[in-house]
This record gives C-alpha cells, structure tokens and sequence, in this order.
C-alpha cells in the first residue's frame, strides 16, 4: 500500500483536535483527522461549551476591561504553586487569538457571554456559540472540519499502527496507510479509564465519572512509550455540582450569585464559592455523598444563558417551594436547620461590614428570598488534568527537557494549566487550554 502523504496527522477530533484541523487547515497544511470513537459523545459535547477570552474584542466591545495578564493573575491566585508556567502564559496570549480566528477566519457565531461569572475569575470572560453549549460548540466544529477540503476526517477507523519514522510518523488503518510530517495527539485525557484513576487520583478511585468513556488515556499511553515525559497526573476537575447518575448537572455559577448548599441535616458544610471542581471531594464526603444546592427564582431567572441548568430543570432535577417550610418538605430535610442556614446567608449578604460567615465565604450576593429553588447534587470527576509535558507551543517534552521532532500535544492529553487534586482546577481551563495550546501548536508547526 503506498502511503498517502499529508503534512499533519491528529489523534482525536474533539477540542483540541478540531481547532488544531482548522488553524491548520487555514494555513493551507493537508491535515488527516483520527477519531475511532467519533459516534459517542467526548468531553467537548458533554462539556459546558463556555471558555474564557480574556482581552478578545467581542469582550472589549462589551465596555469590560480585562487582559490576558489578568487571567493570568486570577490563574495564580487560584492554583498557586500547581499553575503549569510553561505553558500558561502562551495559552493566555492566544485565546483572544482563537475567539479572531474563529469569527473571522472560520464565520463561527462565536459570542461574549456578559451574564456568566465564574468563581475564582476577577472579570466575566466566557465565551461560546449560540446557544452555549457543549453540543452546540462541538456541532459548529464538526461542521466546519466536515466542510474544509483540506481535512480528510478518518473517524470512526482505528489506527492499527503506528510508528515514528525518520522524516515524520506513519499510520495505518484497515483502508490506508498515512506519512505525516507532523503528529498532534489530541486524544483526551484518562478519566475514562478507571485503572489510571485509581493509579494517579486515587482520592477519585470509584467515584462517579460524568466524562466520556473516550477518554480512555490511551494517547497518553503512546507518547508515555515513545519517551514523553508526564506532569500533574493527580490534578483533575471536579464537578461539585453534578447529578446522581451523572447524566445532568446545575452548572457552575449558582454560588457565585448567591446559592448555598446544605447536607441531608440542613446544614452548610462549605464555603461554597470555592469552585466547582474543588466542590466535587467535598460533597462526596458529606452523607449519602450528597448535597441540596438552595437557591431562588431570581437567581434562576439570571441563569438564561446556562446550557447545564436549562437540562437539568427540563429533567425534573429542580424543586420549587413558596416558603422554606414548603422546600425543607420537598428535600426532605429538617426545616429548622434549613431556615437556620438561608437566614445566616442573608445575614451576611446584608452585613455592611462584610460576610461574617464561620466557614469563611466572604460574598453571598444577593440575599436569598422566595420563591425557593433546590436541586440535590453529588460530587464527580469530570476530567482529568494530568498528561504529556508540553512547552507553550505544544511541543512534547521529554524527561531532559528535550523535545520529541514534529511531535505536538493539546487538550487532555497533554498536561493541563494548573491543578493539585481538583482545587486548583479554575473554571474554564479545559477548553481554554485545549484551544490555545492547539492554536499555538499549529503556529509553531508552520516554522517546524
Ligand atoms: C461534564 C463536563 C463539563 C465540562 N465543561 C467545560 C466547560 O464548560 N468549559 C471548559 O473549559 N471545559 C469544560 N470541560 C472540559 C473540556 O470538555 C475538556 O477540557 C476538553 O473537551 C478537552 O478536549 P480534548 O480534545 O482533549 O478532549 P475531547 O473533547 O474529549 O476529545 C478527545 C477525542 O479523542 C478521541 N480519542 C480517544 N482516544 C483516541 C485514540 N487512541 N486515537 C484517536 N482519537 C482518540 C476521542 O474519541 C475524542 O473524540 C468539561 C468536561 C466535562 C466532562
């Protein structure tokens, strides 16, 4: 079989893999795209859809004023010593780069999203397509690589082999046989593969996983053996705010304006702005490894542009009251104590000296009032974090520092900007990293 030669060949079409195709693609690079598992969902689809920007000029356009230096800073204050400074500032500087690329170049309906904050971020910077969703980014994506004449989209087929060879890799499917110049691994990340969980997050070993099974580590696995060297293996986002069965969740932003969560007693156990992902441990160790996420009708009302919460309500996940009394009924737990916890969260929200709170939540937002709103959520590994050491432009690294020729990696395979466990995960930087680092990765392959 003769080879059919391309100039780059990627592993997984899933966020990292599809901006990689069409930056790529844009250049005028021949690119063949590899996905054995295209017809089942993958992170990107289950995902949120929502990525930060900070500094893009739909942003700047939207009166608010933030930088890529900003992001940065939160970043830092965020994840402190776990923040991976290889490649967290070039991820940074490109973002705004991805949103250009994606409006200009690839006539997305990219858009700025001003109602979605997101704890541990100092400015509203997410973006998305319309609606802003995971399936909808991931549907946009799809079509747009589907359509490039450049992009030959090998999905569904299974590379049986493959080998670095001396001028480029070679790859082989049951119908042909590729030579690329250049290899992106865009596989995702392990948290489908229980044994590397109980192997490197052990805090995670058997814990509900809302991630696609397609990630499955096994890209991981290829660069481990080809001499890649590996970082931040335990680091992973959780999802504090996920459904029993895995299957919806309330999304991110409900603490950060102003929801509180209690256990099966009613009481609070958290501060609750701490984040999603570091949210996730903690609801696990409460009883029944379960929580009531309270909140109320304004709230839900500024929650419009939410994909997560908008399923989760149309599954039936939420409760509605007119009085606590009514609420504590629905839940199913002690009235009193429920009355007890809102009443301090309004408390604090109130203080005009400040949040008084014993666990230490320094902001409430607005005062919780009735109507009611309550939804019992668990804890769960959403993603990992850990993978193949990359520099900023994604080149894979080995031990020595060294990097591996024409290799490159992005997304979650590829070591993710921050994360110790699930706290120093900082909302957004799933997407944030596979876009940039991708966007990079194609730049730097240009001079490669
Ligand atoms: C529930 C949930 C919500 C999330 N919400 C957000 C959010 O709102 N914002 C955010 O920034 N991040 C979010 N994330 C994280 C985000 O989805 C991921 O960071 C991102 O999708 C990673 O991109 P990826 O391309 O590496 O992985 P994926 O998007 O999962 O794509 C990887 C692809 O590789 C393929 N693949 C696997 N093995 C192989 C192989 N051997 N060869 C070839 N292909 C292979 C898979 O089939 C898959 O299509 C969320 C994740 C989850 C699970």
């Amino acid at each position: 079989m003769n080879p059919k030669n391309t100039d780059l060949a990627i592993l997984g079409a899933g966020a990292a893999g599809m901006m990689a195709a069409l930056c790529a693609a844009d250049r005028g690079m021949h690119v063949a795209l590899f996905d054995p598992f295209w017809s089942t969902p993958n992170n990107l689809e289950l995902s949120g859809g929502l990525f930060p920007a900070a500094g893009s000029q739909l942003q700047s356009m939207a009166g608010v004023d933030d930088s890529p230096g900003q992001w940065l800073a939160d970043l830092r204050a965020y994840a402190g010593s776990s923040v991976n400074e290889r490649i967290a500032a070039p991820v940074a500087q490109s973002l705004p780069q991805v949103v250009a690329f994606l409006v200009e170049r690839m006539q997305m309906p990219v858009r700025f999203l001003a109602d979605v904050p997101a704890p541990g971020h100092g400015a509203v910077r997410f973006h998305s397509v319309t609606p802003a969703s995971g399936p909808a980014l991931s549907d946009c994506l799809r079509r747009a690589v589907r359509a490039h004449p450049l992009i030959d989209c090998r999905v569904d087929v299974v590379v049986s082999r493959m080998e670095r060879a001396e001028k480029g890799f070679e790859l082989i499917d049951a119908a042909r046989h590729t030579h690329a110049r250049q290899l992106l691994l865009a596989g995702g990340g392990f948290g489908g593969a229980a044994d590397m969980v109980t192997e490197f997050i052990p805090e995670m070993s058997g814990a509900l996983h809302s991630g696609s099974p397609t990630n499955d580590g096994s890209v991981i696995g290829m660069a481990r053996a080809w001499g890649a060297a590996l970082a931040g293996m335990d680091g992973y986002q959780g999802q504090g705010h996920t459904h029993p069965g895995g299957h919806t969740r309330l999304g991110m932003s409900i603490p950060t304006l102003g929801g509180i969560m209690v256990d099966r007693s009613g009481q609070r156990f958290v501060r609750e702005d701490i984040g999603p992902s570091a949210l996730a441990a903690k609801v696990l160790a409460q009883p029944g490894q379960l929580a009531l996420e309270v909140f109320d009708a304004a709230i839900e009302a500024r929650l419009g542009n939410h994909s997560a919460y908008a399923a989760a309500r149309a599954a039936g996940r939420v409760l509605e009251a007119d009085t606590l009394e009514e609420l504590a009924r629905a839940a199913g737990v002690p009235a009193h104590a429920l009355a007890d916890s809102v009443a301090l969260a309004v408390q604090c929200a109130e203080s005009a000296s400040g949040s008084s709170d014993p666990l230490g939540r320094a902001r409430f937002a607005q005062p919780l009032a009735a109507p009611y709103r309550a939804s019992w959520v668990t804890g769960s590994l959403a993603h990992t974090q850990g993978g193949i050491v990359t520099d900023g432009e994604g080149r894979v690294l080995m031990a020595d520092g060294q990097a591996i020729p024409h290799l490159y990696a992005a997304g979650g395979c590829a070591a993710g900007l921050s994360g110790q466990g699930g706290d120093g995960y900082l909302p957004g930087n799933g997407l944030a990293q596979s876009f940039g680092l991708a966007f990079n990765a194609v730049a730097a392959m240009a001079g490669d």
